[in-house]
């Protein structure tokens, strides 16, 4: 019998919807895709998409940007994180987030994670107290939430605050918290990849009148922020209008058209990854030399992504197996890599950054791997997959040390 072979793509998201590609063809026909412009009366796609994620999520106030990274570094200014300053984040995390931290002149402090994929408490609490760091940039990575209230605690503590990048949270909960809402600040992200799909875009979720003021001078509405519905009182800039910078990252109307009937599919989208997620879980439980990381009872995750560690394998033995998955269809990647392929960089790779030892990261980013799952998979794909998988990593982990380091080619 021949071996099975998967014949999905994981980089193939769902189209827009319907009522999306139409609200997108009617701003384009009527041309006014600038947020602010608008005719009398109308009021702009970008200020209802804002008015509408916040009532989703339950958030006071929310501000659209043009991407997930730009509302990283909008709520750090908006914070008042100055150039110098240390900023607390996960050592496991994208690009994105040190990227957000440096690119505001502030220092990336990197935090260990646990095999749970989550902040070591301890260390984070070490590591506020060595380097009197008042912010952290809490990563969601993955999706995986640590225990929000006793984050919360520690840092109330600690005398820092948090700010939730959720880009892998959208949709996800703790002890039925929407992820951003524990934070004074939450960001999402609707590139492409994340959970809403417009290509580019990010949101910023909060309840605090000033820093959500801060915020939307920064995104660039000149004097006109008395559009926007889900901002505080015009009384609430006043005292700021002239004081804050503007780094233009608005979100304009056409992206805004496309996400608004996305908002009303989220919940079902996430209903639909929990069955993916779970039927991957269910394939890989009880394999050899595989762990996976188990979700705790009080998270409500989004199954947009799996990960799954191989921990003590020889990168030799890793690169032969991704090398087997590939060639039976199943793209797989490899935080372990020396080098660094496609998302996979580690905080070493971030030269940008001070050079710094998180020798618990490195062992646990050693095994780790990761796969895309995006919504065209069916359960079935899914099962499917985890045969794949499991077959693979019984024949390559139970087999003879291969003689080299073999990473295949992804593309
Ligand atoms: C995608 C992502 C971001 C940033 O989002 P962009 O919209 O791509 O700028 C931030 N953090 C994490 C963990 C991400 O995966």
């Amino acid at each position: 019998m021949s071996e099975e072979r998967f014949e999905g793509s994981f980089t193939q998201q769902e189209p827009i919807p319907e009522a999306g590609i139409e609200a997108a063809i009617a701003v384009l026909r009527h041309g006014r895709l600038h947020r602010y412009n608008t005719a009398a009366g109308e009021v702009a796609e970008a200020a209802l998409l804002e008015e509408e994620f916040a009532d989703l999520i339950g958030a006071k106030y929310c501000l659209a940007v043009a991407s997930g990274g730009y509302a990283l570094g909008c709520a750090l200014r908006a914070l008042g994180v100055q150039a110098g300053d240390a900023v607390l984040t996960n050592a496991f995390t994208l690009a994105p987030v040190p990227g957000a931290i440096a690119a505001v002149g502030a220092r990336p402090v990197f935090v260990e994670v646990t095999d749970q994929l989550v902040l070591d408490f301890d260390d984070l609490a070490a590591k506020a107290r060595a380097s009197g760091a008042k912010v952290l940039m809490l990563s969601h990575m993955r999706g995986h939430l640590c225990d929000m209230e006793a984050l919360v605690a520690l840092c109330d503590g600690l005398g820092v605050r948090i700010i939730e990048d959720c880009a892998h949270t959208m949709g996800a909960a703790w002890k039925g918290v929407a992820s951003g809402r524990h934070g004074v600040v939450g960001c999402y992200s609707m590139q492409t990849y994340k959970h809403l799909n417009a290509g580019e875009g990010g949101f910023l979720i909060s309840d605090d009148p000033q820093v959500m003021a801060r915020a939307v001078l920064l995104s660039g509405s000149y004097m006109l922020y008395a559009r926007h519905r889900a901002a505080p009182p015009p009384e609430a800039f006043e005292a700021v209008r002239l004081q804050v910078p503007n780094v233009s990252g608005r979100m304009d109307n056409l992206r805004a058209a496309i996400l608004r009937p996305q908002l009303p599919l989220l919940a079902d989208r996430v209903a639909r990854w929990a069955e993916c997620y779970q039927a991957l879980e269910a394939g890989l439980r009880g394999v050899p030399g595989l762990a996976l990381v188990e979700r705790p009872d009080e998270e409500t995750y989004v199954g947009s992504s799996f990960q799954f560690l191989l921990p003590d394998w020889s990168a030799a033995r890793i690169g032969a197996f991704l090398g087997r998955a590939l060639a039976r269809g199943v793209e797989l990647k490899w935080f372990g890599a020396a080098d660094p392929v496609a998302f996979t960089s580690r905080y070493q790779h971030w030269g940008y950054a001070e050079a710094q030892c998180l020798p618990q990261t490195d062992r646990i980013l050693a095994g780790l791997v990761d796969m895309r799952v995006p919504l065209t998979f069916s359960v079935e794909d899914c099962a499917q997959i985890a045969r794949i998988i499991r077959a693979e990593a019984l024949v390559v982990g139970q087999g003879p040390e291969p003689e080299a380091v073999v990473l295949p080619v992804i593309q």
